[in-house]
């Protein structure tokens, strides 16, 4: 038996599941594949939220910590302390985060399918099928991952560049102001990336990510911060790990009636690695262009896809300066310099606070006056 549906969507994570509530609101048919047996679990992600994301999202409190600064430090492990006004990160449960998306996009109407992959499917422009779930739907989206099947079979671009992460989370670990995100440069232990240790709702997330071509030695990174942190009386709680795309948006991103999103497209800062907030936002405004197309008005998805997803020029431009490898006296040397702070409230907080002169002085440590 066939079911036929407006909308399927393979992946059921930070972009599935915003853009099935979406649709789902907006009055469509829609189904969810997951391979997972469900939506929280093997987590891969570190989960923090920049505050575009946080505030895009209102996440239930219990769920979540709000860290309002970042403390950077160089390889000498001198740092420096950077805050924007009114700018916070949240760090989250990010397994009991993504199972609120999955109850929210159910109780919108969406479907969700767990313990269920896409492997094959095939459209002939006007319907998408999948014969192996017995679904017929009018759009496919892909939302699954870094290495999408859905781009697989159907031709579409693909990443190409990565860095790879890894992560541990640790119950008791001392010294942790929880102020701040503690961020680690370091062209030795994190070629092309950085290292982390970020205050959870209930538990220190210690990870590094680095160019794929190296090989992260989280044993070396904690080693390192020993002399910050106080990790003698430590459990490992969980590990996670995965890939990071990190050379921009893939190209075609579409074709007819399928289209990628988040991650399988490509939409990661090449610069922070952070993807969560491309994911909610453009995977909500697909779902809207989907459902205005479905309602009849001359939308075209996919152009607007075209058109709206980000290029990152600038981040990418910076990403071919990190897979040099600033060696670490050079790091050592900019941190605490005002073009460094400057560059570093930019990566952080984005332009926030540094549209007047007034607040760039500040950024760069020269007063408001
Ligand atoms: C170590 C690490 C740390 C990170 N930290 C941060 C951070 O702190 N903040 C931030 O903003 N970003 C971070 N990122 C990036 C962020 O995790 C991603 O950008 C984000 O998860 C993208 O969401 P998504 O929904 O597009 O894809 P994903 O979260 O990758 O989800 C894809 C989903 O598709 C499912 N799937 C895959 N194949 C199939 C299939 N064939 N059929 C059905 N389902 C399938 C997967 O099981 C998964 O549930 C990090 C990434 C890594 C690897």
């Amino acid at each position: 038996m066939t079911d036929r549906y407006d909308l399927a969507i393979a992946g059921a994570s930070f972009a599935g599941l915003t853009a099935a509530r979406r649709a789902a609101e907006r009055g469509l048919r829609v189904v969810v594949l997951e391979r997972k047996p469900e939506p929280g679990a093997q987590v891969h992600t570190t989960g923090i939220l920049v505050k575009e994301a946080a505030d895009l999202l209102d996440p239930p409190a219990h769920l979540v910590r709000s860290v309002p600064g970042v403390r950077l430090y160089a390889p000498s492990l001198k740092s420096i302390d950077l805050t924007s006004p009114g700018y916070h990160f949240l760090t989250t449960d990010t397994p009991g985060l993504l199972r609120w998306l999955a109850e929210r996009a159910v109780a919108a109407g969406a479907e969700l399918r767990l313990g269920e992959p896409l492997d094959t499917a095939e459209s002939d422009g006007g319907t998408v099928r999948l014969p192996e779930h017995g679904i017929e739907a009018a759009f496919l989206l892909g939302a699954d991952g870094a290495k999408s099947r859905v781009a697989d079979l159907f031709g579409l671009g693909r990443n190409r560049r990565y860095l790879v992460g890894l992560e541990t989370e640790y119950d008791n670990v001392g010294g942790v102001d929880g102020r701040f995100l503690h961020t680690f440069l370091d062209s030795r232990l994190a070629p092309g990336y950085i290292g982390w240790v970020a205050p959870g709702p209930h538990v220190t997330q210690v990870g590094l990510a680095c160019k794929r071509a190296d090989k992260p030695v989280l044993a070396a990174f904690i080693e390192r911060i020993g002399t910050v942190f106080d990790l003698s009386e430590a459990t490992v709680v969980e590990r996670r790990s995965g890939l990071i795309p990190c050379g921009g948006c893939v190209s075609p991103l579409g074709r007819d009636n399928v289209l990628l999103v988040g991650d399988a497209a490509g939409m990661v800062s090449p610069m922070t690695a952070g993807g969560i907030f491309t994911a909610l936002d453009h995977a909500a405004a697909i779902a809207d262009a989907i459902a205005d197309r479905q309602a009849g008005k001359a939308v075209d998805p996919l152009a607007l896809a075209r058109a709206s997803y980000p290029r990152f020029t600038f981040k990418r431009w910076m990403r071919r300066g990190l897979d040099l490898g600033p060696p670490n006296w050079l790091y050592n040397l900019m941190v605490g310099t005002a073009p460094m702070r400057w560059l570093a409230r930019l990566v952080y907080f984005h332009t926030k606070g540094l549209k007047s002169k007034k607040a760039w002085r500040e950024a760069v440590g020269r007063g408001g006056s």
